[in-house]
């Protein structure tokens, strides 16, 4: 069994390990919350539990419906062991209705409903403000290679899929998301998270946020709504 090692990187929400096994890290889930570039910060006990444990859910729904990632085990209650790889710099963004950044950009309302969904690139770059870019952009900066490009946005489209039909059972509309994939062992592997923090999760009856738009908006009861998401994923058996 690893144990956890020497810290290797800290992130804004995440901290991850070396273990005493080559090709396993450990990766721990803070309690930290940041937005708008890390201008907004607060600590809120009990996020980083409930990320993992939503994380967890997800990424072992996925694996079931054949998209693996690399989530091995729990290993705490915040913690997680996981496959070692060097994260690609480009953040895969899916969207089913418009919100958040695109829906300013363009001038659609939020919540529009997008005919088909849409895929985003973004340059993972604190320095630039992770700005959004296209194949050419990432070809010329060298940040994945086509074939890589062509693995992520189709294994993020799966997703989509496969969490969308999931998440309406729970009585939840996905309206966005992020992922963000790494190089292991010669493939593209699903990687990093996938939680309130990096989902736009609504409320499919009332429209109530149940993600990090509680914290970006100053809404309120963000723990209460990641444990309802925990709750309602918990309750819906996988098919
Ligand atoms: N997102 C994320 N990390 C980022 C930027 C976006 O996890 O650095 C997620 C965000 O939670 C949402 C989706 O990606 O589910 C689309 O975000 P958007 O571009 O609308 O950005 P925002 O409104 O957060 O500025």
């Amino acid at each position: 069994m690893a144990t956890k090692g020497e810290l290797l990187y800290e992130g804004k929400a995440k901290r991850l390990y070396h273990t005493t096994e080559a090709g396993l890290y450990w990766m721990e889930f803070k309690d930290d919350a940041t937005a708008f570039d890390g201008a907004k910060k607060a600590v809120i006990p009990g996020k980083g539990y409930y990320n993992a444990q939503i994380s967890a859910f997800l990424f072992e729904l996925l694996s079931k419906k054949g998209i693996p990632s690399h989530f091995i085990a729990m290993v705490g209650e915040r913690e997680m062991l996981v496959q070692a790889g060097e994260i690609i710099p480009v953040e895969v963004v899916v969207r089913n209705l418009a919100a958040g950044s695109m829906a300013k950009r363009l001038g659609l309302a939020e919540g529009t409903a997008l005919k088909r969904p849409v895929t985003e690139l973004y340059y993972k770059s604190d320095a630039l403000h992770d700005p959004l870019v296209n194949e050419d952009h990432v070809a010329v900066l060298d940040l994945a290679t086509a074939e890589e490009v062509a693995e992520m946005k189709e294994q993020a489209l799966r997703v989509n899929g496969i969490l969308s039909r999931f998440l309406e059972r729970a009585g939840i509309v996905l309206v966005d998301f992020k992922l963000e994939f790494a190089r292991s062992r010669g493939r593209v592997l699903l990687s990093d998270e996938i939680s309130p923090d990096t989902c736009r999760f609504w409320d499919a009856q009332t429209g109530d946020r149940l993600d990090k738009d509680r914290f970006r908006r100053d809404l309120g009861g963000l723990t209460e709504a990641y444990n309802e998401v925990l709750r309602r994923l918990q309750r819906v058996a996988v098919e």
